[in-house]
């Protein structure tokens, strides 16, 4: 069966909106059975929508659209759809009653706000628990048309709990499972692994190639569960073997939940100094519940003065090598440890850009350095892109660089 996600609206297609639900009813379909194979944007425009919908009803036999079901004049999905497949649009009195209990605190309920209470003549409303406009689920033919709002928390509240158990029927069977590597290239993964994308047939194994790494994903689709389970458990230990300590993670876990559980499980504790990234890091690791049993604190120092009086780092240091420098970062993680009481450190100093300092070192620069009592490593990188792309960058490369330090047992 092939779904076809129809995003509907200007500011979508402007730009001025990213399109969430695309990326959400995709995802949420594959697990349970159904493949999106192609999804579409559109304006609000009448002749557009159709057109649209003319491509869709031919290729797809699952189509879903976001978008244009609201009070406004440019809200247009029902109608048009209706109006495609040659089908009424009634008034439903108990939607128009449940709107006005819904909208009764507002004096003067806009007549549009009613527009919402048509039905589509064979279909049945979508409940929305959330918002005014219900969806719509028709069945045409042998193709099924289903129509939901565009607010993301509506739409993803009512796919979940009104559009998956009308589509459960499917028997074909979806599983899923991602291996995540850092510190190898792509097509050395692909390589390496062109026996196992072809050993079963219903197992798809796909490289796709990440910032830090690359992902090995595995799609199977059958009608028996524990066969497909199997096999892929069958690849995935074929694939943990090749590839042994560069594998970091499965399914796509980030690298800060791994560095969490490798820091949890050895008992350690760590602290961040941080320049460039001004707490980036630290807050990025902070969002996993639980981190207080691994992270003491972080310093946020991103003037020299404050490497000066919070860490510690020599003025002569800054005065001769710079801030952005081996020698400062080095001072930085040592100001940390001397300091506090944590078993790791970790210092990022750098020139973030898109303007360089007083010392005119290239934008991007950065030196990383990764300590404990026993060991420092400093590694200087030299990142491009804007601002914001290399602080996010630099954060994750300091994550994978303690997952290292910790596997090294230093
Ligand atoms: P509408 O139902 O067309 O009035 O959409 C209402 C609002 O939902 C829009 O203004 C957007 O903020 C949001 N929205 C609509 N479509 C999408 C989409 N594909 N992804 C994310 N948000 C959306
Ligand atoms: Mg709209």
């Amino acid at each position: 069966m092939k779904a076809e996600i129809i995003s509907i609206g200007t500011e979508i297609t402007t730009g001025s909106t990213l399109n969430t639900n695309s990326y959400f009813i995709s995802n949420s379909l594959l697990e349970y059975g159904f493949e999106t194979t192609h999804q579409t944007s559109v304006d609000d425009n009448i002749e557009r929508l159709k057109k649209v919908i003319e491509i869709a009803l031919d290729r797809s036999d699952l189509i879903i659209t976001t978008g244009g079901l609201g009070p406004t004049e440019d809200d247009l999905t029902k109608e048009t759809v209706a109006d495609y497949l040659n089908l009424k649009l009634k008034k439903d009195e108990d939607m128009k009653r449940k709107i006005i209990q819904l909208l009764g605190k507002y004096k003067n309920i806009p007549k549009n706000n009613f527009k919402q209470a048509n039905l589509i003549e064979n279909s049945k409303f979508l409940k929305n628990t959330v918002g005014t406009a219900p969806g719509i689920y028709l069945e045409h033919g042998d193709k099924t048309i289903i129509l939901l709002p565009g607010p993301p928390r509506e739409m993803e509240v009512m796919f979940l709990n009104e559009v998956i158990p009308n589509l459960k029927k499917n028997d074909i069977k979806i599983i899923k499972k991602s291996i995540n590597l850092t510190g190898i290239g792509e097509s050395l993964v692909e390589e390496k692994i062109k026996d196992i994308i072809k050993m079963y047939d219903d197992i798809e194994v796909a490289t796709f190639g990440k910032i830090q790494g690359v992902e090995i994903k595995m799609i199977g689709r059958g009608s028996d569960l524990n066969i497909l389970e199997n096999k892929i458990n069958h690849l995935q230990r074929l694939i943990d073997t090749r590839f042994t300590d560069k594998v970091y993670s499965y399914n796509n876990e980030p690298i800060e939940k791994i560095v969490f559980e490798l820091l949890e499980k050895n008992n350690l504790k760590i602290s961040f100094a941080e320049s460039c990234t001004g707490g980036l890091l630290s807050s990025k690791f902070i969002r996993q519940s639980g981190i207080s049993k691994v992270f003491d604190r972080s310093f946020v120092t991103y003037s020299n003065k404050s490497k000066m009086e919070e860490l510690n780092v020599s003025e002569e240091t800054l005065l001769s090598f710079g801030a952005v420098s081996k020698e400062t970062s080095i001072e930085m993680l040592k100001g940390v440890l001397n300091r506090e009481d944590t078993d790791l450190a970790v210092s990022i100093t750098g020139i973030a850009g898109p303007r360089s300092d007083s010392t005119n070192k290239p934008v991007g620069l950065i030196y990383v350095s990764i300590g404990n009592a026993n060991k420092t490593i400093t590694k200087k990188l030299e990142f491009n892109g804007n601002r914001r792309s290399i602080q996010d960058r630099v954060v994750d490369y300091a994550l994978f660089e303690i997952r290292k330090f910790i596997l090294n047992n230093y």
